[in-house]
């Protein structure tokens, strides 16, 4: 892995920071004795890890990709960070994003672009498209990002890999950089089902420094990747699948509603009974997303006055230094939800449009209820394109927010989702990856893989 992450690095670009690899190949070693030593190793000794640079490393660099947090070591890892050490994990380095989470193509990022493994001249998605694009060049095994509209699921549609989005609660986001905190989970990246799954597995269950986290116990996710299920002619016999109507109804590039109706008769093959849902209220994701995530970001954000973390420009006044600070440290597309959250909030707007869209979402929420209690799961492309140029979308805000629209309605519900390769378009040397989406019901990430791993 270290030699293919130092042959792919300077035309990829996923990484923010790279461990120095004498210590990750020590880590590794010290790993080996122990196994000759007959000592006990964790389920994941030696597994390469790369992790999104908005959750938090106690030895590496944190920055979100943003100035404002240059030169910020946080003292402490994040919860998902330490389990995954301790099950005796190496994390590689940390991954590329858009500013803390803002995007959709990582070009928004503060330091640099990332390049799509599959065709350089693309983006890889976003917001974790380092994250993304490290597990697809396969410099690393696995990768956590963070979702909040859709920032694990489209990366890993438009990177080929498959990406793990778990229910709100069901992963401690302790250490994780809050961006819009009702919305965000950490998830996982990987080459297969099963990876993302253990992965999942080794990050989940309650933590006492989240009180959002749940008390769900876990349940085990792990063996159903070696049941001989998948080996029987119609393993799903009788699975539900809800089709949602409305994503592969309009403004869907053809060659992805054409992997997913192909993806859709391959279940049925599995013996899933298909079935079309319409969902009415799905088209108002998007206008209500962005509302509730920009209110939320411009509170959260706050916390960023150059005097508790990272970066702060010299002035001798106290509100200077918090503008100079501010109006350095934070890139435009930050800078533009700051202004959008802050509105949105403002006492003389704040029924039109807060207001509104917290009712919006509860309709959202009660109608994907409703559709899971008539389907085991429910499908829909994880984006409405594959992978587009870079720049392509950079300075159209609108264009970039409306690419969100098949992701985001997961987050306002909270509902678990699970992205997987299920075809190709035309484009680049090889083709582009397309990424089918499940949705299942809370806490329900166990069907999700099941379904995904026999599917794959
Ligand atoms: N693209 C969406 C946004 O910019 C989602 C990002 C995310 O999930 N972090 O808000």
């Amino acid at each position: 892995y270290l030699s293919r992450l130092k042959q792919t690095e300077p035309q990829i670009k996923s990484f923010l920071h790279v461990s120095e690899p004498e210590k990750v190949l020590k880590q590794a070693q010290e790993i080996d004795k122990k196994i000759s030593r007959n000592e006990e190793v964790g389920p994941l000794a030696g597994t390469l890890v790369a992790v999104k640079d908005n959750i938090c490393t106690a030895d590496m660099p944190s920055t979100g990709g943003s100035h404002i947090l240059e030169g910020y070591r946080p003292p402490f890892d994040a919860t998902a960070v330490k389990r995954l050490k301790d099950l005796g994990a190496i994390v590689v380095g940390k991954t590329n994003l858009d500013e803390f989470g803002m995007g959709s193509s990582t070009e928004a990022s503060g330091f640099q672009v990332t390049s799509n493994p599959w065709d350089l001249s693309r983006v890889p998605g976003g917001s974790s498209g380092g994250s993304a694009a490290a597990v697809s060049a396969r410099q690393c095994v696995v990768s956590l990002g963070s979702d909040t509209g859709g920032s694990v699921r489209q990366p890993a549609s438009f990177c080929g890999v498959v990406g793990l989005k778990p229910t709100y609660g069901r992963v401690s986001r302790f250490g994780l950089m809050a961006y819009a905190s009702s919305l965000d989970v950490i998830g996982c990246f990987g080459s297969s089902v099963a990876d993302t799954g253990i992965l999942l597995h080794a990050i989940s269950g309650q933590d006492a420094r989240d009180a959002t986290s749940s008390k769900r116990e876990v349940p085990d996710l792990i063996s159903q990747f070696i049941s001989p299920s998948s080996l029987k002619s119609r393993p799903l016999e009788g699975l539900k699948v809800g089709l949602i109507r409305e994503t592969v109804d309009v403004g869907v590039d053809t060659g992805v509603k054409t992997a997913i109706q192909g993806a859709a008769a391959h279940l049925e093959e599995l013996g899933c009974i298909l079935r079309e849902v319409s969902l009415p209220s799905f088209s108002l994701g998007l206008p209500a997303y962005y509302i509730l995530a920009s209110s939320e970001s411009s509170s959260n954000l706050s916390r960023y006055d150059g005097v508790r973390y990272g970066n702060q420009a010299s002035s001798d006044e106290l509100n200077s230094l918090y503008e100079d600070s501010r109006a350095k440290g934070f890139g435009p597309e930050v800078k533009r939800r700051i202004l959008m959250g802050t509105y949105a909030l403002s006492a003389g707007y704040y029924d039109a449009y807060y207001k509104r869209a917290q009712q919006v979402r509860t309709i959202i929420r009660k109608s994907f209820k409703a559709a899971l209690d008539e389907n085991d799961i429910l499908i829909s492309p994880a984006a409405p394109s594959a992978a587009y140029r870079i720049g392509e979308k950079k300075n159209d805000p609108l264009a970039m927010y409306a690419g969100d629209i098949m992701t985001v309605n997961v987050n306002l519900a909270g509902l678990p989702a699970l992205v997987l390769p299920c075809g190709f378009v035309e484009g680049g040397a090889a083709g582009l990856p397309v990424g089918l989406q499940m949705i299942g019901a809370a806490f329900d990430e166990e069907k999700l893989l099941k379904v995904g791993h026999i599917f794959e």
